[in-house]
Order: structure tokens, then sequence, then C-alpha cells
């Protein structure tokens, strides 16, 4: 397959609290539905979502948790190989504001810096808000991280999170080919994939062998070789 004919693949993960809005997040991103019922999370899961960036696809594999964040449990394996990370608060659950420098501490741990963005969820209930928009703000500057305030209810900015995120790795990836720095590769074992209650959303036999295929489109894509090993994820 040649060079040009391949697409951009980005694992997202999405941490924060249990019930910020996490899984409706991804829900509503790639499905286009919103559900008022709480149902904990089961098994590790990911939806996928293609879009466009500067007129190049760009495939966005979002993953969501098991509902383990409740329990501070969630695997090295959800983290591995992430190229981008939604920090998620709830405008209504002060401790969930207050844990977010502990997820953004876990996902470095394991991913080192990706790009991230700063999310508060609900602000449809902004009447009953735990937390001033100063102070979200003041946490945004110390992380260093853009800040968007969604409700995933009334579909409100949710699009642009992931749009940004996208468009910040392709930035990442073109600053990479002017460096002529040779990122690190993504690993993603094969284990998760064969962890039980797993589903694929995927092609069928898309993610079968833990390996993220890139797929031909037809159209032009980046020149060097060395960026597309940045979406190979390896066993
Ligand atoms: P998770 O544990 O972080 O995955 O949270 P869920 O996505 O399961 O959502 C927890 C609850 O919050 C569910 O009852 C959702 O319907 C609700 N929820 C999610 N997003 C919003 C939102 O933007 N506004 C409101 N009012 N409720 C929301
Ligand atoms: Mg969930």
């Amino acid at each position: 397959m040649r060079d040009e004919e391949m697409e951009v693949a980005v694992k997202v993960v999405i941490v924060g609290n249990g019930a910020v809005g996490k899984s409706s997040m991804i829900q509503r991103y790639c499905r286009g539905t919103f559900t008022k019922e709480y149902k904990k999370t089961i098994g590790v899961d990911f939806l996928e979502r293609m879009i466009e960036v500067y007129d190049d696809p760009v495939r966005l594999m979002l993953w969501d948790t098991a509902g383990q964040e409740e329990f501070d449990a969630i695997t090295k394996a959800y983290y591995r190989g992430a190229q981008a990370c939604v920090l998620t608060f709830s405008t209504v659950d002060r401790a969930s504001f207050q844990a977010v420098r502990h997820w953004k501490k876990k996902v470095e741990d394991e991913c080192g810096s990706i790009p991230m963005v700063l999310v508060q969820n609900k602000i449809d209930l902004i009447d009953r808000a735990t937390i001033d928009a100063e102070e979200a703000e003041a946490l945004a500057r110390e992380l260093k991280v853009r800040l968007y305030r969604t409700s995933v209810k009334e579909d409100l900015n949710v699009s642009q999170v992931f749009t940004y995120l996208a468009e910040r790795y392709l930035a990442e990836m073109r600053s990479w080919e002017e460096e002529e720095f040779d990122p690190p590769r993504p690993v993603i074992t094969t284990s998760i994939f064969a962890s039980p209650g797993y589903k694929f959303h995927g092609k069928p036999g898309y993610y079968d062998t833990g390996i993220i295929s890139l797929h031909p489109t037809g159209k032009r894509r980046f020149q060097k070789k060395k960026h597309l090993w940045k979406n190979l994820c390896v066993t």
C-alpha cells in the first residue's frame, strides 16, 4: 500500500469520574443518541467515527471505560497507545472536578504528553453548578489545556471537542515531520482484544490481530512513512 493511500487512526481515551457523562458523550458523537438512563458501562469498549480534518480523513476511535473509574481500577491496557485524551468533569459534581488532575496524571504516566482537552459536561444544569466558571478556567490554565463546556444532553459543543483533538494530533504529526523526529510506536496488546465482553465496532476482522491497519482512501496522505508508525498498533 502506498503512503499516499493511508488514513490516520487516532485512539482517544475519555477519562473522568463515574457518571460525568463519558459514555453518553461517546454515544452522542458516534451514534447521535442520548439516554437519560444511567447504565454502567460493561466491558471495555469503543466506538469510532470518521471525520475530515484539513481535507484528510481521520478515524477517531473513542475508548470507553467499563465503569471501573469508580474504583480507580482502570487497567493500563485502556490507556496504552492512546494518542489523545478528554479529561471530563460534571458541572454538578464537585468531586469530579477535583479529580481531574488525578486523571490527567494517570494518562500521562502511561502515555506521556499527548493532546488533551478539559471538558465541563452537563452545562445544561448550570443553575445547579458546584464549580464557578473562573475555577474551571483557572484549572484549564494550570493544566495548559483548552476548556470546552458541553451538554451531551443538548448536543452542545460535543463535536468541537473531538475536532479540536484531531486537529491537535495532526498538527503534532506534522511537527514531527519538520523536526525529523521518529515518534514512539504505540502498543496495544492482543490480550485486551481477547478479553471477555469485548465488542468490536470496526469492520469484521479489522482489529482481531491487534493491528489497526491503515486503509486505502485514494487521496494524498502524509508523505513520510515514519508517521504512519504512530498509527500502527503492534503486539
Ligand atoms: P459515565 O459514567 O461518565 O460514562 O456517565 P454516563 O454517560 O453513563 O452518564 C451519567 C448520567 O448523566 C446519565 O444519566 C446521563 O443521561 C447523564 N448525562 C450525561 N451527559 C449529560 C448532560 O450533558 N446533561 C445532563 N443533564 N445529563 C447528562
Ligand atoms: Mg460509562
